[in-house]
């Protein structure tokens, strides 16, 4: 049988990287498996669903590159379908039909935790013989012993037993359907041959599996995949990192580093860190996947978004840059010694913004200087210095200027004055980039050439 696994974000806020990750173990593990990848939008909740949040998130799986193979199906334009289903199980005495109100269900289940038992519906239409006239829910009859036992992908053997589980609504008395039961239609429609998600779905997965039995159908393999947590193994707030997939774009990471780095959060192989593409395909399984909680760790995910940087062709990151930003390095990059500064760049990048800050300095004629580099080093910086490494830098011949031979007249000028080089090298630093993160300063005063060095250094 085709290998078939479903994605099926809820439209009610942007995809974060839990969500992302979710996404990826689906795709990957098909892939792995010769399969299919269906996207699936659950727009049932049409208070909260948003088209932001849906064109958000069909933008940062096509970005990563997670191109589904088939939907995207929109649960909202399917509500025929699950009613026909509720149909279904009415015909085959596995549903029925409940006019109790409100009150009396609240009544019910005070009435249960009274008796020390789990708060929940009494069945007390489950074997009515007369169908309600007025308005009424469709609830499924769960039955009342046994055990269903999932033999989940990740955590192994899970048992839930069935007189913990209501008699739970299916279809509203406003006819629309519950969300249980709009995922079973789908995944039987859909034909699913494994469901991959997160483990806050776990308590739904028994009543899932119940539903799909009674309507004669053979459950999908589950498998739940655990939490990502904070660093302070909290649950990933916004404040951690559960920011949208597209903010982590357009903060300069790639969409290959990012893949990497979610399918570590909760998978592995071996002691390998970082994955390309390919290799997800050929090695992605279940079997890899831990059972506990992965911590998303930004400074490693910064780590391995540098080591993909550092892979990627100059051209292609140039392209990105330019795409992201607006900042095009190509004319720069053309130059003998732009583009050992791009070189440079690149092996400190840890993210594509990273081209961009560094370089700014040489794009405008008025660098901003960064107040707290003024204060710690020009203010006291050595009258002397900068003068004496300007009539230096004049001295030199077209022939020298270059940047190991610009770092050595930073050392003779700091000898000549009784200083030492970060006397010199500091103060130039802030005057000509504006800041003291900059490449190596003989290449900076290289790149800039002399005419500019020598007005920012006099200035
Ligand atoms: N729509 C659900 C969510 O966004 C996913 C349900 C499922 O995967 O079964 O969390």
């Amino acid at each position: 049988m085709t290998t078939r696994v479903r994605f099926a974000p809820s439209p009610t806020g942007f995809l974060h990287v839990g969500g992302a990750r979710t996404a990826l173990f689906n795709y990957f593990y098909a892939k792995h498996y010769g399969g299919q990848f269906i996207l699936r939008i659950e727009d049932t909740d049409t208070e909260r669903n948003k088209p932001e949040f849906e064109n958000e998130i069909l933008e940062s799986l096509k970005w990563l590159g997670l191109q589904w193979d088939e939907g995207p199906h929109y649960q909202s334009q399917r509500f025929d379908l699950y009613r026909s289903y509720v149909q279904k199980l009415l015909d085959a005495g596995k549903a029925y039909r409940c006019d109790c109100s409100a009150e009396e269900i609240d009544a019910m289940r005070a009435a249960a935790t009274a008796k020390g038992q789990k708060p929940q519906y009494n069945r007390k239409c489950r074997e009515r013989k007369d169908a309600p006239t007025g308005p009424s829910v469709v609830r499924f009859k769960t039955p009342l012993s046994g055990e269903v036992l999932i033999n989940d992908g990740i955590k192994g053997p899970v048992r839930f037993a069935n007189e913990e589980c209501d008699d739970f609504v299916i279809l509203r008395s406003n006819s629309t359907p519950m969300y249980n039961f709009t995922v079973v239609v789908d995944d039987i429609d859909m034909k699913i041959t494994d469901v991959i998600r997160a483990e806050e779905h776990l308590n739904n997965t028994p009543k899932q599996f119940l539903l799909m039995e009674a309507l004669g159908f053979t459950p999908p393999r589950y498998a739940h995949v655990p939490l990502i947590l904070a660093p302070d193994k909290t649950k990933l707030s916004k404040r951690h990192g559960a920011v949208a997939v597209t903010q982590y774009r357009d903060e300069g990471y790639l969409a290959e580093a990012m893949l990497s780095y979610l399918a570590r959060l909760g998978w592995g192989h071996g002691n390998q860190e970082t994955f390309n593409y390919d290799e997800l395909v050929k090695l992605f399984d279940l079997s890899g996947c831990g059972s506990s909680g992965s911590v998303f760790d930004r400074t490693k995910l910064d780590w391995v978004n540098s080591q993909f940087i550092k892979a990627k062709p100059l051209a292609e990151i140039i392209s990105q840059v330019k795409g992201l930003y607006q900042v095009d390095l190509a004319p720069l990059a053309a130059t003998v010694s732009g583009e050992k500064l791009m070189e440079a760049l690149t092996e400190r990048a840890l993210r594509l913004k990273d081209f961009v800050s560094g370089t700014a300095w040489f794009f405008t004629d008025c660098v901003e200087k960064d107040p707290q580099s003024v204060e710690s080093v020009l203010k006291v910086a050595k009258p002397e210095a900068m003068p004496a490494l300007a009539s230096a830098l004049e001295a030199l011949p077209d022939s020298d200027w270059i940047s190991d031979k610009i770092g050595a007249l930073f050392k003779e000028t700091a000898t000549k004055i009784g200083a030492k080089m970060p006397d010199i090298a500091k103060p130039a630093r802030v005057l000509l980039t504006g800041s003291l993160a900059s490449p190596d300063i003989g290449l900076v005063v290289e790149v800039l050439g002399r005419e500019r060095a020598l007005q920012r250094l006099r200035s």
